[in-house]
Parts: C-alpha cells; sequence; structure tokens
C-alpha cells in the first residue's frame, strides 16, 4: 500500500442518501421497478433527481407512510401490501420489485425483509420481491446500488463455467466498447452484473473472475465472493492508466500472454494519450479539493494526479475499503491526504484555507462555494457520465477542465460574504 496519510473525521455529513442510486438503477433494468417506502421528502429527493417522467410511467415510485403510519395508528404492513398489489395489477410488466427502505421506513421499524418474503410467497414466482435499504441514516449516495445488487446475487443461477463477469452499472454504451475488447483479447465468456433485464441474472461459481468496474460495492463483492467468485485485484477503469491495469488484471488471470495483450491495447493507448493532452494542459499545476460523496473520489484524484497532474490538496471520502482500494493507493504519492468520513464545516475550512482551483463536491456545496469564487465539479456528474476505459479518458478529463475554462471566461474574483 502506498504511503498516503488515511485519516477520520465524523460530524456533520453533506451528502445524498442511497436512494439516488435508483436514478441509474431503474434505467438499466427496465422490467425492475423501485419502490421506496418513505416519506413525501424522499419522494421529491428521487423525482428532482431523476427529473419528472411526465409523458412515460416511471419505474420508480414512493409509498407514502403518513403521519398516521409514523405515529404506528395504522398497520404499515397492510398498507403497503395494499400499495403493491395496485401497482402489481396496473403493471403486469413488472419482473423484479425492489422495496427499498428509508428513513422514516427505518425509524418506524418496518421490516422490508419479512415483507419482501410475505408479498414472494403471495405473488408465487409471478415477480420477485427483493428489498434493501437507500436510507440516508445507512448509506450515502453510491451504497444504494451496493444495497440492490447484493440482494440481487442469492438469485444468479450457478455455473462452475470459467467467465469474466463485470460487476457495477456502466453506460450501456461503454460496456459493450469494454466487452469488445476482451472478446478480441480472447476472453470468451463476458457477463455484466447487473444485467440490462433484472430476470437475465448471470451465473456465478468458482470460474467466475470478477472485475469491479465501481469503487463502491464492497457488500456486492463480498456476497460474490461467497458464491465462490475471484474478485481480481485492480485499479478502477478511469484514465488510461487505470484502465490499462484493470484490463491486465483480467487478462493475466486468464492466462493471455502480455506481449499479445499490448499489441492490442497500445494503438487505444496512443490515441487516448493524444487526446488527453489538450486536457493536461489545462489542468496540469491546478490545486484539486474532493469532497466526499461518491467513493469515486480516490480513484478520480489518481487519474487527475498521475494522469493530468493536478495538485491533491485532500482526497475525502465517505467510506474507504482499503483492501479495495489496495491498487489505488499504490499508485497515488507518498503523503498523499486521504480523509474518510466527513465534518462539512470543518472540510469547508480547510477548503477555504487551502483556495483550491478546483473542489469536486456534491450538489448542495457547489452553489456556496461558486459564490465565494471557489470553481467546483458537482461528483454527481461522474455517475451519470460514460467515464470508464481507455477511450473515455479525455471525456473525463473534459469534465474537470470545463468549470476551470468557465472560471477564466468568467475571470471573476472571489466574492466576500457579509456576515449579518
Ligand atoms: S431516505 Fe432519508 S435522507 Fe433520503 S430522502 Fe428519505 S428522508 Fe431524506
Amino acid at each position: 500500500m502506498g504511503g498516503a496519510t488515511l485519516l477520520k473525521e465524523t460530524g456533520p455529513r453533506e451528502v445524498f442518501c442511497g436512494l439516488t442510486s435508483i436514478v441509474w438503477l431503474h434505467r438499466r433494468m427496465p422490467d425492475a421497478f423501485f419502490l421506496v417506502v418513505g416519506s413525501r421528502t424522499c419522494a421529491h429527493l428521487i423525482q428532482s433527481a431523476a427529473g419528472v417522467m411526465i409523458f412515460a410511467e416511471p419505474r420508480f415510485g414512493t409509498a407514502i407512510l403518513e403521519e398516521r403510519d409514523l405515529a404506528g395508528l395504522a398497520d404499515a404492513h397492510e398498507e403497503l401490501d395494499r400499495v403493491v398489489k395496485n401497482l402489481l395489477a396496473r403493471r403486469p410488466e413488472i419482473r423484479t420489485l425492489f422495496l427499498v427502505g428509508s428513513c422514516p421506513s427505518e425509524v418506524i421499524k418496518i421490516d422490508l425483509a419479512r415483507a419482501a418474503e410475505r408479498l414472494n410467497s403471495q405473488f408465487n414466482g409471478k415477480v420477485t420481491i427483493l428489498n434493501y435499504s437507500g436510507s440516508g441514516i445507512e448509506t450515502t449516495f453510491t451504497q444504494g446500488e451496493d444495497g440492490a445488487l447484493k440482494a440481487l446475487v442469492p438469485l444468479m443461477p450457478k455455473s462452475e463455467e470459467n467467465q469474466l463477469l463485470l460487476a457495477g452499472t456502466l453506460a450501456n454504451a461503454v460496456e459493450d466498447r469494454l466487452i469488445t475488447i476482451f472478446q478480441r483479447l480472447g476472453i470468451g465468456k463476458i457477463q455484466s452484473f447487473p444485467p440490462r433485464q433484472s430476470t437475465e441474472l448471470p451465473s456465478i461459481g468458482p470460474g467466475t473472475k470478477v472485475l469491479l468496474t465501481q469503487p463502491y460495492l464492497t457488500d456486492t463483492a463480498r456476497e460474490l465472493q461467497n458464491r465462490g467468485a475471484e474478485i481480481l485485484k485492480a485499479p478502477f477503469p478511469l484514465g488510461v492508466q487505470g484502465s490499462e491495469l484493470w484490463i491486465k488484471a483480467a487478462t493475466d488471470s486468464f492466462g493471455i500472454d502480455r506481449s499479445f495483450v499490448d499489441s492490442i491495447l497500445e494503438p487505444l493507448i496512443i490515441r487516448a494519450r493524444k487526446a488527453l493532452k489538450p486536457y493536461i494542459e489545462q489542468l496540469s499545476g491546478k490545486k484539486l479539493f474532493l469532497l466526499p460523496e461518491s467513493q469515486l473520489e480516490i480513484p478520480l484524484a489518481r487519474f487527475l494526479h498521475v494522469e493530468c497532474g493536478m495538485e491533491l490538496l485532500e482526497i475525502g471520502t465517505p467510506y474507504l475499503n482499503r483492501e479495495m482500494m489496495a491498487q489505488e493507493l499504490d499508485l497515488l504519492p507518498e503523503s498523499t491526504r486521504i480523509v474518510e468520513g466527513q465534518h462539512v464545516e470543518k472540510q469547508l475550512d480547510r477548503v477555504r484555507a487551502h483556495q483550491p482551483d478546483l473542489v469536486v463536491c456534491g450538489m448542495g456545496l457547489a452553489n456556496p462555494l461558486e459564490a465565494e469564487g471557489i470553481s467546483t465539479k458537482w461528483s454527481i456528474e461522474m455517475v451519470f457520465s460514460p467515464i470508464h476505459g481507455i477511450d473515455q479518458a479525455s471525456d473525463l478529463a473534459e469534465l474537470f477542465s470545463r468549470p476551470l475554462h468557465r472560471s477564466k471566461l468568467l475571470n471573476r474574483e472571489p466574492i466576500s460574504i457579509a456576515s449579518n
């Protein structure tokens, strides 16, 4: 492991809750439905994060817990059964229904695992009903995907076959491109998890080698391991270097000759490095501060430092799985400051003291920082943008050069905030 300084911080947090990941999961599996068992606040969060789908039947919804439920005056299980029955009668195309827990359902202790079991026996295999928590008390942002995938693992069929499994949601076009590369490199069977249809779950077993595409799948990885799969050790496929090492972790484990792999990857790497050049000119030497939100912070910081020359002031991450991040930490310079957890006020004080050129942060912090003259990038953009793989390195760099370019055009001076 590299010589990074690993610190922990606790205190007030400013991050999205795990419900947010419904926004990309419902697009990934169009035959699934996500029913949040929560309050009107939860409903508003999902609707504004996903953009309200006015003309289409959405594939997510909220079973609203009213005051009567919260006060324990109504039987929340009966209400939930009624909502689920109505939903499934109206939407017979739903094949998998996720009951998603929230802060309110947790506070009044609705047992969603029991509800899922009861409803499964009622629907008798016509629909699969699962549950996981997206509550802000238990989860941040991307951990919602970890919970949803973990719930699916027990349903994956068993297989002894030698195969590669890409775990974690990717943009479909990026995933197709990566699969094509692995096929050219000679890996015969490649599957994806989550699949594009919730009913077409990939098989799993001792012959399965798993490449994690996202760094926030701690629980899912553990469950896949429990099913006999091997989790390959690699940095994450962000940037040219990370993607190359990630691909080679798979080809090495399948015993594919390194010189053959190099001959396939070299033209891609040369092209990607050329495309990256103009962005390196804009980013090199600029000071970067990452506030915790998505768990993508460490791989992003590694790419922006090693390949784009940015100076790292601090990397915040909501949760640090040292084992999963070991290959990433090895690539970071000695004494990189990594802070796990959050005390938002103290972190903002450090941001102000260091005056970075760019802060990567949640949407709620971006506007106040911009008002103080500090350029920002929303972390949420990284989970919606196709940024994985060698080919996408320049697009990824462009996401960070854009706010710097805008700031230069505005040529703005920091605004002093009057206190009253
Ligand atoms: S789950 Fe909790 S944090 Fe998330 S929207 Fe609902 S109340 Fe807010």
